[in-house]
């Protein structure tokens, strides 16, 4: 296998980063709006169902939160693979050292593990 080439990888991560970030974003400006508001958007909107509407807002506002969470853990992958960029050990896996490999940091370009190291965290 040859070398990967790391260079060629700093602008996807820059670039997942600001599609992360503009999401996190995008997210806390739906979550800034209180529960009254969006319910009386809903009965504005002549909607009698009330009790379902209550349930389905509730419903979305645990979902941004869950995608706030998994978002921002991305990000926080995202960073540290630009910084292993930086300090020039990208690629590398962060438990046995091995390459992390050219085709799973296509898929993933903020991988920190291999494939098996991340198949054991997985699993906890
Ligand atoms: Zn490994």
């Amino acid at each position: 296998m040859s070398t990967v080439d790391t260079a060629a990888f700093r602008p996807l991560l820059e670039q997942e980063r600001e599609r992360i970030v503009s999401q996190i974003a995008h997210l806390h400006d739906d979550n800034s709006r209180s529960m009254e508001d969006e319910l009386g958007e809903l009965t504005g909107r002549g909607l009698d169902n009330h009790l379902g509407d209550m349930a389905s807002v509730t419903f979305e506002r645990e979902l941004d939160e869950g995608l706030e969470e998994g978002a921002q853990q991305t990000l926080a992958q995202i960073d540290r693979a630009l910084a292993k960029r930086d300090d020039g050990t990208y690629g590398t896996c962060e438990r046995c050292g091995k390459g992390i490999g050219e085709e799973r940091l296509r898929a993933r370009p903020w991988a920190t593990l291999c494939i098996d190291d991340q198949r054991l965290v997985d699993r906890g």
